[in-house]
C-alpha cells in the first residue's frame, strides 16, 4: 500500500483561476511531500505533511470510553420517562423525540434592552441581537444505541426528522437558518452518551455556512454551474477518495480535509436543503448514514467520536440556487482510540495542518467491513 501511496498524482485543478491551459494539470507527489491544499468551498489553505506519519507519538493519550451497556438509564434526562434538569418529564417515547432545549442558547423573543452597542466607539464594538429556537432530537430510546447500532428504518425517521425539522424552524419569520448538527463522544465535548443531535434555527446565516455560500456563489457567477456538482464528478471520476455511495448519495474524503478522517456526505443531485428530499434519497441517505458510521466505528473498534452538522441553504427570503445540501464529518480521532488530533499551535495562529493525506485516509475507511465490530449478529 505505500508503495501505492509514493506515486505521484496528476491534480486536474477545477478550481483554479490560472488563464493558460498548461497550468491545469499539476503534477506534484503529494503522498511525499509537504504541500499545501486550497479548500475552494471556504477560500482556506490546509498544510498537509505527509512525511511525517511515522514521528513518533508523545502526546496526550485519551481513555477509551466506556461502552454504556444499560438500554435505559434511571439518571438520564433524554431516555423515555425521565426528568429532565428544566423539571419537565419526557414522554415513553419509542422512536424519534424532539423538545425545546431547556437551557437554549438562544430565545425566539427580543431581547429588551436590545444589546446593540451604541455612542462613540460603535464601528468598531459591533453587537446586534440574535434570537433563535434551539431543539433536541432524540434518535431513539434506546440509550445504549448509536445511529450503526440503529436498524435502517430507525435511521430513516431520523432523517425524515432533520428534514421536518429544517422546514418546521425554517418557516419562523425571523428564521434564516437551519443547523442540524451531532456532537458525538466526550473527546467531542458530548455531555450526555444518549443518540441524540441538537436543532439551531437562527436569525442570522452563522459564519461557517455563510463563508461556503460565498463560494459557492461567486463559483456560480463565474462558470454557471455548481462548484459542489463540478467537485462530486471530479472526485467519482478519480475514485482516490471515495469512501462509500448509492444511488443517492457518496461520501468522500475532502482532497482539502482538515481532520485526520473528515468525510463529507453529499447527494448526486443538486438540492439545496434536507426538506427538498425525495422518498428515495431519504432511504438512500439513511443507508449512507449508517455505512459510514459503521465503517467510522470499525476504524479503531471504538464508538467513534466526531461533530457532524449540515449545510444546507438559508431560510431567508432569497432563492439559494448556489446552495448544494451537504453534510461535513469531524472525527478528532489520529492513529488510534486513543490519540486524538488537536488544532493548537500553528494551527490555531496560522493555518490547519495534517500529516495523513485525504488519500489514505480515504483507504482507511474504504478497508473497513460495513458490519458492526461489536454487532452479536
Ligand atoms: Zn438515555
Ligand atoms: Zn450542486
Ligand atoms: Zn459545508
Amino acid at each position: 500500500m505505500e508503495q501505492d501511496e509514493a506515486q505521484s498524482l496528476i491534480v486536474h485543478s477545477a478550481f483554479d483561476n490560472m488563464p493558460s491551459k498548461q497550468y491545469n494539470q499539476i503534477t506534484m507527489n503529494l503522498f511525499t511531500l509537504p504541500h499545501r491544499r486550497y479548500n475552494p468551498l471556504t477560500n482556506e489553505w490546509i498544510l498537509v505533511s505527509p512525511h511525517r506519519t511515522q514521528r513518533p507519538w508523545l502526546g496526550q493519550v485519551e481513555k477509551i470510553p466506556a461502552e454504556s451497556l444499560i438500554a435505559h438509564d434511571p439518571n438520564c434526562y433524554l431516555c423515555p420517562g425521565n426528568e429532565r434538569a428544566g423539571g419537565a418529564r419526557n414522554p415513553n417515547y419509542n422512536t424519534t423525540f424532539v423538545f425545546d432545549n431547556d437551557f437554549a442558547a438562544l430565545l425566539p423573543a427580543h431581547p429588551s434592552p436590545s444589546p446593540t452597542a451604541e455612542g462613540e466607539g460603535r464601528e468598531l464594538l459591533r453587537a446586534e441581537s440574535e434570537r433563535g429556537r434551539c431543539r433536541v432530537i432524540c434518535f431513539s430510546p434506546r440509550h445504549d444505541w448509536t445511529l450503526p447500532d440503529m436498524p435502517l428504518p430507525d435511521i430513516r425517521r431520523v432523517v425524515d426528522v432533520w428534514s421536518e425539522q429544517t422546514r418546521e424552524l425554517g418557516e419562523l419569520d425571523f428564521v434564516s437558518y437551519v443547523q442540524v448538527f451531532e456532537n458525538k463522544g466526550a473527546a467531542m465535548g458530548a455531555s450526555n452518551p444518549h443518540p441524540h443531535c441538537q436543532v439551531w434555527a437562527i436569525e442570522h446565516v452563522p459564519t461557517e455556512p455563510a463563508k461556503e455560500l460565498r463560494s459557492l456563489s461567486a463559483y456560480r457567477s463565474e462558470r454557471g454551474a455548481c462548484l459542489l456538482c463540478d467537485y462530486l464528478t471530479l472526485e467519482l471520476d478519480q475514485r482516490e477518495r471515495i469512501v462509500a455511495q448509492n444511488d443517492h448519495f457518496v461520501a468522500l474524503v475532502p482532497f482539502w480535509a482538515v481532520w485526520p478522517f473528515e468525510t463529507m456526505l453529499l447527494p448526486r443531485r443538486h438540492i439545496g436543503a434536507l426538506p427538498e428530499t425525495t422518498d428515495a434519497e431519504r432511504d438512500a441517505l439513511a443507508d449512507m448514514v449508517k455505512r459510514l458510521t459503521t465503517r467510522y466505528d470499525n476504524l479503531f473498534a471504538v464508538s467513534f467520536p466526531y461533530s457532524m452538522g449540515w449545510h444546507q441553504s438559508p431560510t431567508d427570503s432569497a432563492a439559494h440556487p448556489e446552495s448544494h445540501l451537504h453534510a461535513h464529518y469531524y472525527p478528532p480521532l489520529l492513529r488510534s482510540a486513543t490519540v486524538r488530533k488537536f488544532m493548537v499551535g500553528y494551527e490555531m495562529l496560522a493555518n490547519p495542518q495534517r500529516d495523513l493525506t485525504a488519500e489514505t485516509a480515504a483507504a482507511r475507511l474504504r478497508e473497513m467491513s460495513e458490519t458492526l465490530y461489536r454487532s452479536t449478529q
